[in-house]
């Protein structure tokens, strides 16, 4: 298929453009590279620097048998301080690329979405059909693209789906989590490692859970970009699908750290912190429908596996 991959130079979109290209499929990343890297964009793919809000048109105007939708804005901390980077640099862009493959036809779409659009349902495993109250304005503005999603694939015929990720770490060999500005847990923890930062923060130890700290259900890249094939290859026109992608295994703050201290061999010196905003204490993926709807069967679900790939590209990186 050809298939337009947006945010094609962010992690998770990179990494999803190698396997699409690896599948044998023609794409073209579309990225502002804002917050991405162009070295990040998988050998194979054509690339255009745009910034999506305004090249969706354009771009699309050519036929593409798909859109693969990652660029957005995506750090809850920030999503917070700044919200009209995000209603505006979400929502808005999203907008625009929904009503440029409306103008144009295109008929699928498999879309970025996030746990963070449930907020803090109080149930051990979160399904798709649990209540969307998200704690955060990241949150709030990707469960406003999929409800707009829902309503142009229900008029226009798009077969759409959207992938609600947990928590996503690793590496697809080189290609791994790079941000300028790191603020997610398992790198954070790698820098440390690394002699980069002195200690990690724990955000909050006194969270309603086993150890205080907050539980999340880390996963794969490499298992999550291939959701998002299998979930490309089974959209229906006019249809939207939901499906969460996590592992169903919770795990805290300290585990995740001692995991890394594992995997490492560094002791990793931690030291406890107030809580973050926005930030709920669980977060525990029921991916039952991802696997019998979709066929998807993550391979490497370890937490230890997953550590490892992310601690194996950032040492490349840093010895690079
Ligand atoms: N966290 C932490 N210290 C850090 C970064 C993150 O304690 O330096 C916690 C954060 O509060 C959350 C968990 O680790 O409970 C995962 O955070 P991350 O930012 O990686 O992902 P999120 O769950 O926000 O998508």
């Amino acid at each position: 298929m050809k298939l337009l991959v947006t945010g094609g130079a962010g992690y998770v979109g990179s990494v999803c453009a190698a396997r699409l290209v690896e599948a044998g499929h023609d794409v073209v990343v579309v990225d502002d590279l804002s917050t991405g890297h162009a070295d990040a964009i998988p050998d194979g793919c054509k690339f255009v620097e745009a910034d999506i809000a305004e090249a969706a048109g354009d771009l699309l105007a050519e036929p593409f048998d798909g859109v693969l939708h990652f660029a957005a804005k995506s750090l809850v901390g920030e999503s917070m301080e700044n919200p009209q980077k995000y209603w505006h640099g979400n929502v808005v862009t999203s907008l625009r690329l929904l009503d440029a493959m409306r103008e144009h036809g295109t008929p699928r779409l498999v879309f970025s979405s996030t746990a963070a659009t449930y907020g803090e349902p109080e149930i051990e495993l979160i399904t798709e059909d649990s209540p969307t109250d998200p704690t955060n304005t990241y949150g709030a503005t990707k469960l406003a693209i999929d409800h707009a999603i829902t309503s142009y694939a229900a008029a226009h015929g798009i077969g759409a789906a959207s992938l609600r990720y947990f928590n996503v770490a690793g590496a697809h060999g080189a290609i791994g989590e790079r941000h300028t500005v790191e603020t997610h847990l398992i790198p954070i923890v790698l820098q440390v490692a690394l002699g980069q930062r002195d200690q990690v923060q724990i955000f909050g130890e006194d969270w309603p859970t086993a150890d205080g700290t907050c539980v999340r259900d880390y996963i794969h890249v490499t298992d999550l970009a291939d959701a998002h094939l299998l979930a490309l290859k089974g959209t229906q026109p006019g249809q939207h699908r939901i499906y969460n992608l996590g592992n169903g295994t919770g795990f805290s703050v300290k585990q995740v750290i001692d995991t890394c201290r594992e995997v490492t061999g560094h002791p990793i010196p931690a030291k406890v912190a107030p809580r973050r905003a926005g930030d709920p204490a669980t977060l525990v993926a029921s991916s039952q429908a991802a696997r019998e709807e979709l066929g998807w069967q993550p391979q490497r679900a370890d937490l230890g596996v997953i550590v490892r790939d992310a601690w194996e590209f950032t040492r490349a990186r840093h010895q690079a």
